[in-house]
């Protein structure tokens, strides 16, 4: 992908190095406890221990550079989804609101609870920010065999669509079924969910490739694998102890191929909906 020199969002937070983990750590075993149980409770731990915004918390900066080559690029195809998704917006007269994108390391808390680095790349809608741990695509790289920015780019463009589903309202739509319905029948309409993420992600590229002809031969191959490579089929055969926890609401791998496929061809994201595809 050609991507250097376009701009950058100032919607980044760099939060890799810091994290609630590190400081409980500091407070002790009874801390953890203490920790623990809160989060059993269903409450925040953080909250409970004050720890949000902790200044002692920064470190490690040697380590991870604040402004490396990965966080740069995270950063550029950040911004061109706003460009994206900001007009596409106006054109049906709804403002875009731009999601954060939150760099981690290790463990993150977000409205959405704590996280650790295992969980991969999410979109908590309670602050309507992208969570991405760069280790996790590091990973996915060496054990699934997914190679290339324009993979990392996907995956971007993949959680900004969840962002997407949040502003149209799809997911509280989804959200208000959860428990209303069979387990089965729930984790349908995940998939459905999923899917139309993997579409989004793919209007994302077709204007990034016809603006600004960012994306080169083979970068549409890259992304066909990154989709594969978190399809549920392809998890479950390939990485052994490797745990996505919905990975089972993801949908095939040749089912996500499709939909990025799709929305690529079209740029136009309410041509297709996967919530209206009855062969689903
Ligand atoms: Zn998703």
């Amino acid at each position: 992908m050609q991507w250097r020199g376009l701009r950058q969002s100032s919607n980044v937070e760099d939060r890799r190095g810091r994290g609630p983990a590190k400081i409980a750590l500091g407070g002790g075993l009874g801390t953890l406890v203490i920790v623990l149980i809160v989060w059993l409770l269903g409450g925040n731990p953080a909250q409970f221990l004050n720890l949000t915004d902790n200044p002692e918390a920064t470190g490690t900066s040697a380590e991870l550079p604040a402004n490396d080559t990965l966080s740069q690029f995270v950063s550029v195809v950040l911004a061109e989804t706003e460009d994206v998704w900001t007009k596409i917006f106006e054109t049906t007269g709804m403002d875009y609101r731009q999601p954060k994108l939150v760099l981690y390391s290790d463990q993150i808390q977000s409205a959405c609870g704590f996280s650790s680095a295992a969980s991969g790349p999410f979109y908590c809608p309670g602050d309507e920010k992208v969570y991405l741990d760069l280790s996790f695509f590091r990973e996915m790289q060496t054990r699934l065999g997914a190679s290339g920015d324009f993979a990392l780019a996907y995956v971007v463009a993949h959680e900004v669509g969840h962002h997407v589903q949040k502003l149209t309202g799809r997911l509280d739509e989804v959200n208000r079924l959860r428990g209303k319905t069979t387990e089965k029948e729930f984790n349908k309409i995940m998939v459905r969910l999923e899917l139309q993420a993997d579409y989004y992600a793919g209007i994302w590229a077709h204007y990034a490739d016809k603006w600004k002809h960012i994306v080169e031969t083979g970068d549409l191959d890259e992304a066909i694998r990154a989709a594969g490579a978190v399809g549920d089929d392809r998890l479950q055969k390939q990485s052994q102890g490797y745990i996505v926890p919905d990975s089972f609401t993801h949908g095939t791998s040749e089912q996500r191929m499709n939909w990025f496929m799709k929305g690529y061809q079209s740029g136009n994201p309410s041509d297709a909906d996967p919530f209206k595809d009855n062969s689903l």
